[in-house]
């Protein structure tokens, strides 16, 4: 989808890998700068700050585990200096902790995907309505979570805390969105269902995707450029009524 917004600032959270590495790099064909944040791969995101800044500066990395909250006060405030306020924010860091039953979980795992998903959502919501809101001086924005269909489903068996931490980032979507309408901020969600990323890999089940995407009305994963199409639609003027929505994309499950 390409857009006529030559000049806004986004901030992808996790944008080194998977589905927020396309979000980086359709944003970028969108005409948006972009603010690569990352909180490992360092490697992965610099690559695709150089993959992108092709024939001028339109993106930037910066490294910032979302679940600390001075390091994100510094990432909003490095992003204003490098490419202005921010625009749009897709929160789409994510981690899963892991698969474990509820009577197996660890407290360990509680904390490390609450902080994450939920905690790091709230943080890096909270800097970006501080620079978008038009009550303090700033021009709106658009704020897209990267949810999960998982919190309608609840993901029994497998990840009922992942599952959770995304049920905590669709009422996010739903408050904040009534909170800041008017102060010129839309917030919006994406629900992916089965995505064929490192996430499951890193889980532990490599096929995942593919096998349990083979039992959804569509018959298999969505692609990443799928999901961003979607962010990038909710994100955009095109979606300018839009707000407090949590869209599935989902392949109809
Ligand atoms: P992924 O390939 O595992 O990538 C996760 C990204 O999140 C990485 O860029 C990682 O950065 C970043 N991240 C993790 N913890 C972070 C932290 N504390 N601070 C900053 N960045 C952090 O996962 P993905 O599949 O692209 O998932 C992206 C989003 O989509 C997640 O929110 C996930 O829950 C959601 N989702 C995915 C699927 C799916 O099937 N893949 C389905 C539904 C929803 P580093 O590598 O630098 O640590």
């Amino acid at each position: 989808m390409e857009t006529a917004n030559k000049t806004k600032t986004m901030l992808v959270t996790g944008g080194s890998r998977g589905i927020g590495a396309e979000i980086a790099r359709l944003a970028v064909r969108s005409g948006y700068r972009v603010v690569i944040n990352y909180a490992n791969s360092a490697e992965a995101a610099h690559a695709l700050v150089d993959e992108l800044n092709i024939t001028r500066i339109v993106t930037h990395a910066i490294r910032c585990d979302i679940s600390e909250e001075a390091s994100v006060v510094d990432m909003f405030a490095e992003t204003n200096a490098v490419f202005g306020p921010v625009d749009v924010l897709v929160n789409n860091a994510g981690v899963t902790g892991g698969f474990a039953k509820v009577c197996d979980v660890t407290a360990q795992t509680l904390s490390d995907v609450m902080s994450t998903n939920v905690i790091g959502a709230f943080l890096c919501s909270r800097e970006a309505v501080c620079q978008m809101s038009k009550r303090t001086g700033g021009a709106g924005g658009a704020i897209v979570n990267v949810s999960s269909r998982a919190s309608q489903y609840g993901g029994a068996g497998e990840w009922v805390h992942y599952a959770a931490s995304k049920g905590a980032m669709d009422t996010l979507t739903l408050g904040l969105a009534r909170e800041v309408a008017s102060e010129g901020i839309r917030v919006n969600a994406v629900a992916p269902g089965f995505v064929d990323t490192d996430l499951h890999a890193n889980a532990g089940d490599a096929d995942r995707a593919t096998r349990l995407a083979a039992q959804t009305p569509m018959g298999r994963p969505g692609t990443s450029l799928e999901i961003a199409n979607t962010v990038l639609w909710l994100a955009d003027d095109a979606a300018s009524y839009v707000t407090g929505a949590i869209v599935a994309a989902a392949g109809g499950r």
